[in-house]
């Protein structure tokens, strides 16, 4: 990441959504992440021609989570050539909420590493903080390494936003409402804003993080139907233009 240009200086807590979309901006996202993210969520969204963005934590190869199995490298490796965005977590998915300046440093560079082992000359762009711990630490250190840093709290990006911890909806199973969700997809269509979904895994029987893919793919052709989706990476490079 030190590599980035410094695009965003030391604004990069708040920014003015442009009016680039004025049907609002939605974007997928996956975070740690399931196979199944990848295999099934990443077929919807091609499905409908768009593209999500995954935060990986790639020491989590192969491994089997409570969100299920994990990615291998060729399913990271395939859903970068279809155009999706290898997005960072930390390495170990390590929870930044306590953790030293040093070691929250030496997993983003781990990951990075590794993803550049993977994929030559990728270096990833935007961040996604692991159980949503924002800690001020975490926040001063990350947020002028990556273009923007993803929490947990609900909500549409809009007006002044904070690029070091963008708002985000769950998209769960265990509390899914079709009808509010497209609520909050008009919502977001009449304020110009963006708003950003993420899940774990995409199966029939999802764990507590996860969602089934008919509702993932509801809520796709909804907001493919109403709006712009695009990769947190496309949002934020029209968001300094
Ligand atoms: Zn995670």
């Amino acid at each position: 990441m030190t590599s980035l240009p410094g695009k965003i200086g030391l604004s990069f807590y708040s920014h003015r959504v442009t009016a680039a979309w004025p049907s609002g901006v939605v974007s997928f996202t996956f975070d740690d992440v399931p196979k199944s993210a990848f295999v099934a969520g990443g077929a919807i969204l091609e499905r409908y021609a768009v593209r999500g963005t995954y935060y990986t934590a790639l020491q989590l190869a192969e491994a089997e989570t409570v969100v299920g199995p994990m990615f291998d490298r060729e399913d990271v490796r395939a859903a970068h050539r279809a155009g999706h965005e290898i997005a960072c977590h930390t390495y170990t998915h390590l929870d930044c909420d306590r953790a030293p300046e040093s070691l929250i440093l030496a997993e983003v560079r781990d990951n990075a590493a590794a993803l550049a082992s993977l994929i030559e000359g990728v270096v990833p762009e935007n961040f996604a903080y692991p159980y949503g711990s924002v800690s001020p630490t975490a926040k001063r250190v990350l947020g002028p390494l990556f273009s923007s840093c993803r929490g947990i709290r609900p909500g549409i990006n809009h007006g002044t936003i904070d690029l070091a911890d963008l708002l985000a909806t769950t998209l769960y199973d265990v509390d899914f409402d079709e009808v509010a969700m497209r609520r909050l997809v008009d919502r977001n269509r009449s304020v110009r804003g963006w708003l950003i979904f993420f899940t774990h895994d995409v199966v029939e029987t999802p764990s507590p993080f996860g969602c089934k893919p008919g509702q993932l793919e509801a809520l796709v052709a909804y907001a493919a139907k109403c709006s712009t989706i695009l990769p947190v990476r496309e949002v934020v490079a029209a968001l300094h233009r």
